[in-house]
């Protein structure tokens, strides 16, 4: 791919912006080497007023999601693209998120501009389990833990009913919760059946990514044994 549009697809303006920023001697080599538009130089060597540029199509991105954001390009109010840096809104191809966290849950979300990794890891045939910790508005019942691995529990509205999960309790209005598929408000949904109410819900693991040691806001690009760790 041409340098300009390589570079202008990454978010760093319009393929006209670029060939300016090219004019103007801001993208060079690791080395400060003016480059041009029509040089052939390993995406690792280019800097843009001296920085690295952003590495290339393909990326996963872990966000500790915190609340108060939504997963969503176009709300109004704060959105996880906020967290990012601007060029990452409008990368080309999109970067978008994993699924979506409510804007009241917080933790573990990841990004992707790769759709085929994406669609592997939402399908509920990957069986990638996402654990949420959730604090209840009253004490369980006792009977939540065989309901949920029953794989009957049938949600409003829906046609077939969800797929075992396992809960843990840790108090009587604390549990963890571990789902393989990530139906709409699924968790909010299921204590609902129970009679009872999500007072906060976070996100802890997918698969054998863990949330443990990040904090809220934080986030990194994946590397290629932590995006094994997903499956
Ligand atoms: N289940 C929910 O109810 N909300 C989330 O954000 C994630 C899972």
């Amino acid at each position: 791919m041409r340098l300009v549009r390589l570079i202008a697809n990454l978010g760093y303006g319009s393929r006209k912006d670029v060939a300016w920023m090219f004019r103007e001697g801001r993208i060079t080599d690791a080395d400060g080497e003016v480059l041009y538009a029509d040089d052939k130089v390993d995406h690792m060597q280019i800097r843009v007023d001296g920085e690295p540029l952003d590495p290339p199509a393909g990326i996963v991105l872990m966000m500790y999601k915190p609340l108060g954001v939504t997963c969503s390009r176009k709300d109004p109010g704060r959105v996880v693209y906020d967290l990012l840096p601007p060029r990452y809104r409008v990368r080309d191809p999109a970067l978008s998120t994993v699924g979506r966290l409510d804007r009241d849950t917080s933790g573990l979300l990841l990004f992707t501009d790769d759709g085929t990794l994406l669609h592997r890891i939402i399908s509920p045939r990957a069986n990638i389990t996402k654990v949420y910790e959730a604090t209840l508005a009253q004490d369980l019942s006792g009977d939540e833990e065989a309901l949920f691995a029953s794989g009957t529990l049938m949600l409003e509205s829906e046609t077939t009913p969800l797929l075992p999960a396992k809960l843990d309790v840790l108090a009587p209005r604390h549990t963890r919760l571990s789902i393989t598929e990530g139906r709409y408000h699924q968790v909010r949904r299921m204590f609902a059946a129970t009679g009872n109410h999500v007072e906060t819900l976070q996100r802890t693991a997918v698969g054998g990514l863990q949330l443990e040691g990040m904090q809220p806001g934080e986030w990194h690009q994946l590397d290629a044994n932590e995006i094994a760790r997903i499956f």
